[in-house]
């Protein structure tokens, strides 16, 4: 089972690919939703794209926005250019664009993309016949539903959602950020308002905010919880799914990186029941609480939480380890540490992960410091040579 991270940017699809992912996921500047500070440009795509196939890893490219028609004609250029670079599939839920890729594009994969919002077994038998390659089903799926696909078109591959935001509309179809911020969930552009707290006011009365409550619960009535589908690894490998699929592409470094080491463990654990660790490590990304969302019942009461749309942070990433010279660290700061505190070093092979208390620690010029800060460049000393890649995280 192929186990598909995203790639917000080129620094993210690295750590994505040496933390454990055989596929990856990501938009070029247009036509792919998460549109906005999460793409790449034509030259990134084929660095992507050649970095990817040098490691042995897919890459997956989004195309499915709803296309207008000044869409229509700027894609038969960008899918020959994906052709051309050779981008292993391509992700699309506009039947227009479908028909595009088959002229234009006619050597790349097509999978439908969440955004169709394929529920059934016809649904998916029908764009099989058209000449997907797979299909990326809707959330709103349990594994039954699922088991029953696969026996009726065995034939296409199957991907599904495991881990991630949700939202309380079927796959981003839903206004609410387009009328309020003038941003389309449709066009990649949600800023989640379905997870804000809302007030009234009276006209006359600024400033005097009153609560709206339904209940005691308050307003957080779309506030959708996380899904976490970790534990059920193993019965989604007995059902023969193809593909398991990561949310988060606006998301950090870090959590691309622990999040697919965690599953690529659980796959690798074969069936057998996912280890207390193993789960564990999903706590220490931020995250809201977390839900089995459909997978065995089709109960929306489950899948939200109406108390506060706040992320949880058990965990902080604090920094980047650029550079590794002998037992010397330097590491790119995201969040403050200092002298005393202990941190945590994380690598792709977690057997390499240890904490110490940070005794020392030098910025740029050499001197020695008490505090580092974020957006700076620090050395630290260890009692060990370290892999690349690491990450560097703290309990809160
Ligand atoms: S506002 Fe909320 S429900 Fe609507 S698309 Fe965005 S995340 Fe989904």
């Amino acid at each position: 089972m192929e186990l598909l991270a995203p790639a917000g940017d080129i620094k993210k699809l690295k750590y994505a690919v040496y933390y454990g992912a055989n596929a990856v996921y990501a938009a070029g500047n247009n036509f792919g939703l998460r549109a906005k500070n999460t793409n790449f440009s034509e030259v990134h795509l084929k660095e992507a794209v050649d970095f990817c196939h040098k490691y042995d890893c897919k890459i997956y490219i989004t195309v499915n926005i709803f296309a207008h028609n000044s869409d229509i004609e700027q894609l038969p250029k960008y899918l020959s250019f994906l052709q051309k670079i050779g981008v292993d599939a391509l992700i699309i839920s506009d039947p227009g664009v479908f028909s595009l890729a088959k002229e234009f594009a006619p050597n790349v994969d097509i999978h439908i993309s969440t955004q169709a919002n394929v529920t059934s077994w016809r649904a998916v038998d029908f764009w099989y016949k058209l000449g997907a390659k797979r299909i990326i089903l809707a959330r709103e799926l349990g594994i039954k539903e699922i088991e029953e696909i696969k026996k009726k078109v065995p034939e296409i591959e199957l991907e599904m959602f495991v881990h991630g935001a949700m939202c309380m509309s079927y796959s981003g179809r839903c206004l609410i950020s387009a009328f309020l911020n003038n941003r389309s969930a449709n066009r990649g552009l949600c800023t989640q308002p379905c997870r804000w707290e809302y007030n009234l006011i009276e006209k006359s009365r600024p400033g005097e905010f009153f609560k709206i409550e339904e209940d005691e619960r308050g307003s957080y009535f779309f506030n959708s919880k996380d899904l976490n589908l970790i534990k059920r690894i193993p019965q989604i490998l007995q059902a023969g799914i193809d593909s398991i699929k990561i949310e988060g592409r606006m998301k950090s470094l870090y959590y691309v990186a622990a999040v697919t080491r965690a599953y690529k463990a659980a796959i690798e654990a074969n069936k057998n029941v996912i280890s207390p660790n193993i789960q564990e490590e999903l706590n220490k990304v931020s995250h809201r609480y977390y839900s089995e969302a459909f997978f065995d019942k089709f109960d929306s009461s489950e899948t939200q939480y109406y108390g506060s749309s706040a992320y949880i942070r058990e965990y902080q990433f604090v920094g980047e380890v650029l550079k590794v010279k002998g037992t010397s660290a330097f590491i790119s700061i995201k969040a403050k540490f200092c002298i005393g505190e202990e941190i945590e070093f994380i690598f792709p092979d977690d057997k390499n992960d240890f904490k110490i208390t940070v005794n020392s620690i030098f910025n740029e010029e050499n001197e020695p410091i008490q505090l580092t800060k974020p957006n700076t460049i620090i050395r630290i000393e260890l009692d060990r040579k370290i892999p690349d890649w690491g990450i560097v995280r703290k309990k809160i």
